[in-house]
């Protein structure tokens, strides 16, 4: 219910005036000029109205009191409005609810519901739920008496909506709308953005995607290129190793064999230059066999001169000559054997064998008289013994000198046989060495060769693990490191900045996508919200206007004092606000457009179609200026019947001049120009 409304400053009310508004029709009165109009301007003010042409202004400043010429101008026009909310009938949980607004000369505009200020839309939206609205029917302005005659169907409608209550969802459609249509707009701006984005987005996607397979082919080539290096190069490092062990041990042998080599030498010099002097000894002793050999001959001529004269003293006996023949022929063999005796032993021994033979052939029993032969034979015998003994020492000499010599060749070849063996053993081990340098030399070469490999995998040494063991790659595994290789350079290097560049379209694609997801959701409901609504504006509208339509009827045919009149939906087009035509038969007349009806029968058509919108849906309240004037006599006084009758389910606030509507009041305000030209109310309470 409305309480009260206080104005200050506001157009001609200077000073701060209150209207109480009781149950009822509260209906104000004054001369020509005196503000009546203002307190129904402040009205739609309050109610949320922007446009300062219709509250009569030229800008919303002219709204503050401009000072007359007996009263200086104010800085603040102020008006509110309390309302009683005692049985909860305004959409606020308060018992009382106080609207204020204000503006101020340069123009700045404040809202308040119980002193919290707010915003426009705030208190536009309070009123659209209470179904009061500045659309021309819960406020009817001066001159707006027949605008529902007047207006077009669409108007009409929307008229019929705000006092009827379905302003609110009027509202809320239209503001869906909107927001779907942003929604919608924004939804194909991030829409084209993300079609925008996925060819690069795709690319990239795949860069990333061979970046992350080249990630795992690489991390699978490490761990078997440490394989296969790491065991390589151990296998090089074990085998270096064990050549230069041998190396040490190599050329610690070959030191000692040189050693062994120079020691030899020098062993065979030693004996060399130990050699005997046995040459010259030897030819010393040949020359003396040579003597001993000349008195040999010697002997064998005196031996001959002796058998001369052995044949001498024989003649006297005869030897038969088969028998000497004999003699002579054994003695010259046995001579010659003595000659081929090696020893003078030998020599003296078959002499001596020789002349006893010869002295038994010749002299069966020795003679008396060859007693000087005997004694010369005794003589050669003694002399042979001689160089029989001389010829032994030589034979014993030279039997030591050959032992010398033989000794002296043994320990010679066996020197010589040691050194030989000993260089021999030397050149060995430089062989041996020789093979072994080979050897390290091929490990260096192999090291050098994994190296090589190492840096074209583009690996560094300090990499691999030699302290594990480490199996050979199988020829599969050495295959597949291959494969890993070639595979990886098909690929070929990812920047960096490209993943990140991957990275951030990623994100930004699914933050878009993400609000792509919450817009169409977003667009979803609002759908939703504007079908349901669309639902209550068609149907439940269809129902209430059915309704008024009968009430309509009602009120023409009662103010007419006869006949017939209704309200029809246009045929809308689908999405458009279908408009509300009106169809009156007025008595005694032919049926005629509302265009050609009188003033006053516009005016009247208009109040009846408000009473009966009243009488199905009542508002809280209703201001109406001078909506009477057009009527006549009668036809005011059947207004102010409706009025008073309708009052007991809504309020109203009636500006007047007409005295039948004045007598329907329940209170009578009186607004009278000051001589300072500033507005007063004077309460003239009736009941
Ligand atoms: P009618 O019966 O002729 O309709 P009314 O009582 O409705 O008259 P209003 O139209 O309410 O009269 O008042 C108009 C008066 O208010 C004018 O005299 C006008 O000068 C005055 N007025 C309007 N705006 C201002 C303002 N900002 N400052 C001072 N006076 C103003």
């Amino acid at each position: 219910m409305l309480t009260r409304l206080s104005l200050s400053g506001f157009k001609s009310f200077a000073d701060k005036a209150v209207l109480e508004f009781p149950r009822g029709v509260s209906v104000i009165v004054g001369p020509n000029g005196s503000g009546k109009s203002n307190v129904v301007d402040a009205f739609r003010w309050l109610l949320g109205e922007r446009d300062a042409a219709h509250l009569r202004g030229a800008k919303i400043e002219d709204l503050v009191f401009a000072g007359t010429s007996l009263r200086s101008r104010v800085g603040l026009a102020q008006a509110s409005l309390v309302l009683d909310n005692s049985d909860n009938a305004w959409p606020l949980q308060f018992p009382e609810i106080q609207i204020k607004r204000q503006v101020s000369r340069d123009g700045e505009s404040h809202y308040f519901i119980n002193e919290n200020e707010v915003r426009l839309r705030d208190v536009q939206d309070f009123f659209a739920k209470s179904r009061i609205g500045n659309r021309g029917l819960t406020l009817v302005g001066q001159g707006n008496s027949d605008s529902f005659v007047r207006v077009s169907n669409l108007e009409r409608r929307l008229m019929m909506e705000e006092v009827l209550g379905f302003k609110d969802y009027r509202n809320k459609k239209n503001e869906s709308e909107a927001r779907l249509k942003t929604t919608k707009e924004n939804l194909e701006r991030i829409n084209s953005l993300l079609r925008e984005m996925e060819p690069r987005l795709r690319i990239l996607r795949k860069q990333t995607s061979e970046w992350e397979k080249r990630d795992e082919l690489l991390k699978e080539l490490r761990i078997l290129e440490n394989q296969f290096f790491g065991y390589e190069l151990r296998t090089i490092e074990r085998g270096a190793k064990e050549v230069e062990l041998e190396i040490d041990v190599l050329k610690a042998a070959l030191e000692k064999e040189w050693h062994r080599v120079h020691l030899h030498e020098k062993t065979l010099r030693g004996i060399e230059d130990e050699r005997p002097e046995v040459h010259r000894n030897m030819s010393d002793l040949l020359k003396a066999k040579e003597i001993l050999m000349r008195k040999q001959a010697l002997i064998e001529r005196e031996l001959g001169r002796l058998e001369a004269r052995i044949e001498l003293m024989g003649k006297d006996q005869e030897i038969k000559a088969e028998d000497a023949h004999v003699l002579i022929h054994e003695s010259r063999r046995a001579l010659e054997t003595a000659l081929n005796e090696s020893t003078m032993h030998g020599i003296q021994r078959v002499i001596k064998t020789i002349l006893l033979e010869i002295e038994h052939a010749l002299y069966k029993e020795p003679r008396v008289d060859s007693k000087g032969i005997l004694n010369a034979k005794k003589k050669y015998e003694e002399t042979i013994a001689g160089l029989e003994a001389e010829l032994e020492a030589i034979q014993e000499k030279e039997k030591e000198y050959n032992a010398l010599l033989i000794n002296f060749n043994t320990r010679v070849r066996e020197a010589v046989r040691e050194a030989e063996n000993a260089r021999l053993f030397h050149t060995r081990l430089l062989d041996k060495e020789r093979t072994v340098l080979i050897e390290k030399a091929r490990w260096g070469y192999k090291h050098k060769e994994i190296c090589g490999h190492l840096a074209q995998a583009g690996r560094n040494i300090d990499e691999i693990d030699t302290t594990i063991m480490h199996e050979p790659l199988s020829s599969a595994l050495f295959q597949r490191m291959h494969a890993l290789r070639n595979e990886l350079a098909r690929i070929g290097a990812v920047e960096e900045s490209t993943i990140k560049e991957a990275n951030e379209l990623e994100s930004k694609y699914m933050d878009l996508a993400r609000e792509a997801h919450d817009l169409h959701d977003a667009s979803g409901d609002l759908s939703v919200l504007i079908e349901d609504l669309t639902k209550k504006l068609s149907r439940d509208f269809v129902k209430k206007m059915n309704a008024v339509s009968v009430a309509f009827d009602r009120y023409c045919n009662h103010m007419f004092g006869g006949g017939k009149a209704r309200l029809l939906m246009d045929e809308g087009e689908e999405n458009a606000i279908a408009g509300i035509r009106a169809e009156v038969d007025l008595p005694r007349k032919k049926t005629q457009g509302l265009e050609s009806l009188s003033g006053g029968e516009r005016s009247l058509v208009s109040l009846a179609a408000l009473f009966s919108m009243i009488a199905v849906n009542p508002p809280p309240f209703l201001i109406l200026d001078e909506v009477d004037a057009a009527l006549d006599e009668k036809n005011a006084r059947r207004f102010a019947g409706v009025l008073r009758d309708l009052s007991l389910k809504t309020q109203f606030v009636v500006v007047t001049h007409n005295r039948s509507t004045m007598e329907a009041a329940h209170v009578l305000y009186g607004v009278t120009m000051d001589k300072d030209g500033t507005s007063r109310i004077l309460s003239l309470r009736l009941e």
